[in-house]
């Protein structure tokens, strides 16, 4: 399955990225990675201190096509990216993720009007785009209270939204709303539209310092300027958003996972009983082993899913197995890395104990695990299949093989 881009992310040259990285990495290790603890205690993040340091390395304007003053980063050379900020505090991670992953989102589905308006803003963090799908009434996906009637010229919206992520920074909301019975559309409103309003929900588990509120929609008047795309496009622009988003959370995955498998060597190393380092003991290395192994499959998805997405093909199938494949290795990998730190990793604000917790909000963004199997289960259905190699090492006679097996 391809499609035509009217928006092209070509990348960077690899100078150009490499320096644009190092400037994001520096930024990360030695200005962000410090306040993990505050974020901590304090359940906020200081944005005062936050925002001009992810606005002066350029993580605002990562997918910000080259066009409208950003990066326009390939999702190859985006992944890493964004792996490396899931190694520090949930929180920052979050801002960063849905930032640009709803900039790329906007830049592939929003006309030239909406993109001049929003996108050179949010390449500098001035403007951002928060999503609006989840409701308190309501299941995701098609199953929406929200409404919007025509009047006049535009449209009158009418619901609730809730938990959406950077309800406290963005600018406009993305915002899906039912225009008729069976009719799913999408629209990108104004945060100070009258009869827009924002309340504050409980902190989270994990992931701590940002705010994931209540969208209040009352009466509000859009022009329909705001529709993104024709009416009753909102459910293939949801599917086409969240189909690269949930590489971009299996890329978070992959981060904390990583960074929980440097903590256990370290620790491994370092904690001695009964004379000797625990990681000369088989069982400790049994768990270092296997937490290695998920690091390193979960890379190959990646580096797979951004491949063909870089290529131009759509990934419904692909995305839905990385992203639900990273949750469980990130599952897994924390779960271990407390086993090999013992009672010092489940103590508060240790790096375990704090990657732990923020892991878990992989399972819900983008949705659950019951949404993933559903998607790739359906593409599987109705007939995608793995292609006949893979890199560099094909597998000849293929078709040969597969049919003999149908044969059995
Ligand atoms: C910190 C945080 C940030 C978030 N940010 C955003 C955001 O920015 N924008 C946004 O729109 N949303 C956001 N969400 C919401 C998130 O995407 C949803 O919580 C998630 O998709 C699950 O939806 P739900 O909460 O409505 O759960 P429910 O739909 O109530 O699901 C509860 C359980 O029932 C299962 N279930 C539900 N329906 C079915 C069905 N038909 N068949 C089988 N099983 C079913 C689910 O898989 C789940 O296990 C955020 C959530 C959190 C916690």
């Amino acid at each position: 399955m391809s499609y035509e881009r009217s928006i092209v992310y070509d990348g960077l040259s690899d100078t150009e990225y490499e320096r644009l990285a190092e400037n994001v990495r520096t930024a990360i290790w030695e200005e962000l990675a410090p306040l993990e603890s505050r974020i901590e205690d304090e359940e906020q993040i200081p944005y005062d201190i936050v925002l001009p340091v992810l606005r002066e390395c350029g993580a605002f304007g990562l997918l910000v096509p080259r066009e409208y003053g950003g990066s326009g980063l390939s999702i190859r050379q985006y992944l890493p990216i964004i792996a490396e900020f899931a190694k520090i505090q949930g929180g920052i991670r979050v801002v960063v993720h849905v930032h640009n992953s709803f900039a790329h989102a906007l830049s592939e589905v929003g006309d030239d009007t909406q993109r001049k308006a929003i996108l050179p803003g949010a390449a500098t963090g001035a403007k951002s785009v928060a999503f609006a799908l989840t409701e308190p009434e309501h299941g995701t996906g098609a199953d929406l209270g929200t409404t919007a009637r025509p009047s006049g010229s535009g449209f009158v919206l009418t619901g609730q939204k809730w938990l959406i992520t950077n309800s406290d920074l963005a600018s406009h909301f993305f915002v899906f709303a039912k225009t008729g019975p069976e009719e799913v559309s999408a629209f990108l409103v104004e945060r100070d539209a009258p009869g827009l309003s924002i309340e504050p929900l409980p902190e989270t588990m994990g992931c701590k310092g940002g705010e994931h509120g209540l969208v209040t929609l009352d009466e509000v008047t859009v022009d329909s300027s705001a529709l993104v795309g024709k009416p009753g496009e909102g459910q293939q622009h949801l599917e086409r958003a969240l189909e690269i988003s949930r590489v971009f959370i299996a890329a978070s995955s992959l981060g904390t996972s990583e960074r929980a498998l440097e903590l256990s060597l370290a620790h491994a190393q370092s904690r001695v009983t009964f004379g000797k380092a625990i990681g000369q003991r088989q069982a400790i290395q049994r768990y270092l082993a296997e937490m290695a192994t998920d690091v390193y499959a979960l890379r190959g998805m990646l580096a797979d899913s951004a491949a063909k997405w870089d290529a131009g093909t759509r990934i419904p199938a692909e995305s839905s197995m990385v992203k639900q494949f990273g949750l469980e290795a990130v599952g897994r990998v924390t779960d271990r890395a407390l086993l090999v730190h013992g009672g010092i990793g489940y103590t508060r604000k240790h790096p375990v104990e704090r990657l732990y917790r923020d892991a878990r909000l992989n399972w819900l963004e983008e949705g659950t695990p019951t949404i993933q199997y559903m998607v790739a289960a359906r593409e599987l259905l109705s007939g995608f299949r793995f292609s006949d190699g893979f890199g560099a090492i094909g597998w000849p006679g293929r078709d040969e093989r597969v049919q003999g097996y149908a044969g059995r």
